[in-house]
């Protein structure tokens, strides 16, 4: 569904962030991207988002190279691969539910298709009961939740995850990755990049590990395998 053929990164700095990466993602897999600070998780990342391009090789989704996309076609390939961030970036002046709705709205989606979609995918997250609430209401779990519904609602191929843990205490980590679980049981592929040991280790999923640009593990059912 996803595949890195000879992909290589080189920034105009002359830093070669990615070295001929060959990689093939399965619908529904979970992985984690593992890897010291500088292994080029980022550069992975933002490639598969297109806010990098390539130096060379092919990156197919779902059928399309996405390397040869043009800047117009760009939006489309962000609702088959939508992301997660650290920080949530919710937006603050709206409930719950708008900050869900907005997202099908931008994509021109009816308000009765919208109307059906939200409480579904805040009940999946397990905020029904917290709709008409605002982000500064909710715990950082909560708010991680939020984004995760809103990152699903079109239906993506593929959720990217950035450290979705890295502003939470542990109990709350856990609540995000049991959603986050559940998504890809219900065959959405998750790309989670961490630096949480723990996690890694107790979900025994695909681990990818990045070193200086070359994939230097690929295992499923892997560990973290660094000391923190
Ligand atoms: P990670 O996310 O694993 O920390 P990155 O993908 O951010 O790794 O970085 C990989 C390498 O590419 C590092 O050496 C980093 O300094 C370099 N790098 C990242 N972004 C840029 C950029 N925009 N310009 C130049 N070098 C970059
Ligand atoms: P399931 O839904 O499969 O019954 P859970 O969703 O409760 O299991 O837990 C998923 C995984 O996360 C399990 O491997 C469990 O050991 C681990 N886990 C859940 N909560 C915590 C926690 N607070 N600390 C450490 N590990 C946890």
């Amino acid at each position: 569904m996803i595949e890195f053929s000879s992909i290589t990164k080189v920034y105009d700095n002359g830093v070669h962030a990615l070295k001929n990466i060959n990689l093939k993602i399965n619908k529904g897999e979970f992985l984690f991207l593992v890897g010291p600070s500088g292994a080029g998780k980022s550069t992975f990342i933002k490639l598969l988002l297109r806010e990098e391009q390539a130096t060379s090789g092919k990156i197919m989704v779902d059928g399309e190279d996405i390397t040869k996309l043009s800047q117009r076609q760009i939006p489309y390939l962000r609702r088959k691969i939508s992301v997660v961030f650290q920080d949530f970036r919710l937006l603050e002046d709206k409930t719950l539910y708008e900050n869900v709705a907005f997202a099908m709205q931008v994509t021109g989606a009816s308000p009765k298709e919208i109307r059906r979609q939200v409480p579904m995918m805040l009940g999946m997250v397990g905020l029904s009961d917290r709709a008409k609430q605002y982000p500064h209401q909710l715990s950082g779990g909560e708010k991680q939740r939020v984004s995760i519904a809103r990152a699903i609602v079109n239906r993506p191929i593929i959720l990217i995850a950035d450290e979705p843990t890295g502003n939470l205490d542990p109990d709350t980590a856990w609540e995000v990755m049991k959603v986050l679980r559940h998504i890809s049981r219900r065959g959405t592929t998750i790309l989670m990049a961490t630096h949480a040991k723990d996690i890694v280790d107790v979900m025994q999923q695909r681990v990818i590990a990045l070193e200086k640009g070359n994939i230097v593990r690929d295992v499923q059912r892997g560990i973290y395998g660094y000391e923190t």
